[in-house]
């Protein structure tokens, strides 16, 4: 009798934190496209079937970064505001490419809009986690001057996850960048106040303070590296770990 081994994962609560750009289309190198879209939800249907109750917060990378406008041409706050809203449209077109799959997803959106999305409710969420959902972060903090690296942090923290995982197109953290730099080392672990004081483009002071605080580890990893997220998710050497130092690794 052919007995099959069920992955034993590290993890049974996740926020993912991906990036907007995910969903581009890499031909206009605009919008969202479908066929992204379905890419990125494969990966999460990955961790679905390994029964990790997954979070996703997705930025808004892909249309509008308010820090990038110039403040001559566009206020920050109302440029911040088209950031957050992106995000909605963003979580609208991951839970269609879910669903089309067959995995249930529900949005929760730090601005009200009621019509696509629940308000942002830790218990709720926790309740739709604990029975298979997928649930999707809109709209960042709800604040402008914030990213939502630091809207993962903030959820991660809310819903108690054991890990924030932050999808990125490179292997993790380097000593510098490594498409730019080939002497770039990769560090396999680094505290929180390591990744602090080296101010590390991967992923906002703001969000790396909120894990150290609520003790959440947080790994750096290349989101499309195949079975990247199977790696992690069981406990295998991927990416950057970082954390107070004892733990996550
Ligand atoms: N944003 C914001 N407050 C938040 C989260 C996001 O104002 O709490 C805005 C901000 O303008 C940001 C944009 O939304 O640049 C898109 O988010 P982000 O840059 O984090 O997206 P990503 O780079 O992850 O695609």
């Amino acid at each position: 009798m052919v007995s099959r081994v069920v992955p034993v994962c590290k993890y049974k609560r996740i926020l993912l934190k991906l990036s907007g750009e995910f969903l581009l289309n890499k031909e206009t190198g605009s919008g969202i496209d479908p066929d992204a879209a379905a890419y990125v939800a494969g990966r999460i249907g990955a961790a679905v079937k390994m029964k990790v109750q997954t979070a996703v917060v997705i930025g808004g990378g892909n249309i509008i970064r308010g820090g990038s406008v110039s403040s001559r041409r566009m206020d920050r706050v109302i440029a911040d505001h088209m950031g957050m809203l992106v995000t909605v449209i963003n979580t609208l077109a991951l839970k269609d490419a879910l669903e089309r799959m067959g995995i249930e997803a529900r949005i929760q959106s730090a601005v009200s809009m009621d019509k696509f999305a629940e308000l942002v409710n830790a218990d709720r969420a926790v309740r739709h986690l604990k029975k298979g959902r997928v649930v999707l972060y809109a709209g960042g903090t709800g604040n402008p001057f914030f990213t939502t690296d630091s809207a993962a942090a903030l959820r991660a923290a809310e819903i108690g996850a054991d890990v924030l995982l932050k999808a990125t197109n490179v292997e993790g953290v380097y000593s510098a960048d490594p498409r730019k730099n080939p002497e770039a080392i990769l560090f396999k672990k680094l505290t929180y106040a390591e990744a602090l004081d080296r101010r590390l483009g991967v992923m906002d002071a703001a969000a790396f303070s909120l894990c150290m605080e609520a003790g959440i580890p947080a790994v750096v990893f290349n989101f499309f590296r195949k079975r990247s997220i199977e790696d992690v998710l069981e406990g295998r050497s991927v990416g950057t770990v970082v954390s107070h130092g004892n733990q996550g690794g």
